[in-house]
């Protein structure tokens, strides 16, 4: 159990290892919103490089719910879950519009706008505000199995981070847990021998006995293949309409599904349901 009498332990292994993200540089809650967004589904190393791009173009809420969404849906080239993009716009219409152009930070008034739910609406409060919070994503979730020896369910999970958070030191002390899912408690060969926490650790990698991290709640399983996925014909159309309209009967090869019509048909709707794509007099088109 992460508790007390070890939190020591592991602020003292963030000290040394924390990781330099440009976002743990700022407390500005829209900016800090813009980064939980983008790494919902995209790796860190990536999110480094274009969150820049984003905080430069859209400094506030109000300057990105202005922007047409085609121009989000352009920039959000190379990030993949295109949706995200859709969502970041719809976040910031209703911060605009709801909540005065400030991001909130209540828990439910956050979990109320799109896209947002309870690990990036804990994320804003700890990462924004510094509320004592405890996030609770898929790295967390692992190290909370592992050190109590068993497979959780989430409200379980959820508590035990809780009660972990040091009274105070939030902020520090969600960065430290993350960090050490990242690059010591990690999924596959965990390295517990150098792991400032193994003291605590009911796990602690031992081959003879099933990872507890496999099955318990909030740790992710690996992704269905992207090749020959709807996911893959969604990408592909979407990235044909950032340079114009694609007439209907062209989506089974846009989309790489020569003569399946159907599943073209089907998928296509989906991106226009999710507000990626408007359907106009027989052609698709960004909105
Ligand atoms: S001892 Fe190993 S399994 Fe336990 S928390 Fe540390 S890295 Fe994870």
């Amino acid at each position: 159990m992460l508790v007390a009498d070890y939190q020591g332990f592991l602020l003292e292994w963030y000290a040394k290892n924390g990781r330099d993200l440009p976002w743990r540089r700022t407390r500005n809650p829209w900016w800090i919103l813009l980064s939980e967004i983008m790494l919902q589904q995209t790796q860190v190393a990536r999110i480094e490089q274009r969150w820049p791009e984003f905080i430069e173009r859209f400094p506030t809420p109000q300057t990105c719910a202005e922007a047409p969404v085609a121009e989000l849906i352009g920039m959000w080239s190379g990030l993949g879950f295109n949706r995200r993009a859709v969502n970041l716009h719809r976040c910031a219409v209703d911060i605009t519009t709801r909540f005065g152009g400030d991001v909130p930070s209540d828990l439910d008034d956050l979990l109320s706008l799109p896209g947002i739910g309870p690990y990036t609406a804990r994320a804003i409060r700890v990462f924004a505000f510094e509320l004592d919070d405890a996030v609770l994503d898929t790295n967390v979730a692992r190290i909370l199995a592992r050190t109590q020896g068993r497979t959780l369910k989430r409200l379980e999970a959820q508590n035990l981070a809780d009660d972990a958070v040091p009274a105070g030191d939030g902020w520090r002390w969600n960065q430290a847990v993350l960090d050490l899912g990242a690059s010591i408690c990690t999924s596959k060969r965990p390295l517990c021998e150098v792991c400032p926490i193994a003291v605590r650790c009911r796990w602690r990698g031992n081959d003879a006995v099933v990872d507890p991290a496999k099955g318990s709640a909030g740790v992710s399983t690996p992704q269905s293949t992207f090749e020959g996925s709807d996911r893959q014909g969604r990408g592909r159309l979407v990235a044909a309409l950032k340079d114009g309209p694609v007439d209907e009967t062209d989506t089974p090869t846009v989309m790489g599904w020569e003569g399946d019509v159907e599943r073209a048909e089907r998928v296509a709707a989906t991106l226009v349901v999710d507000g990626l794509a408007v359907y106009l007099e027989g052609r698709y088109e960004l909105p």
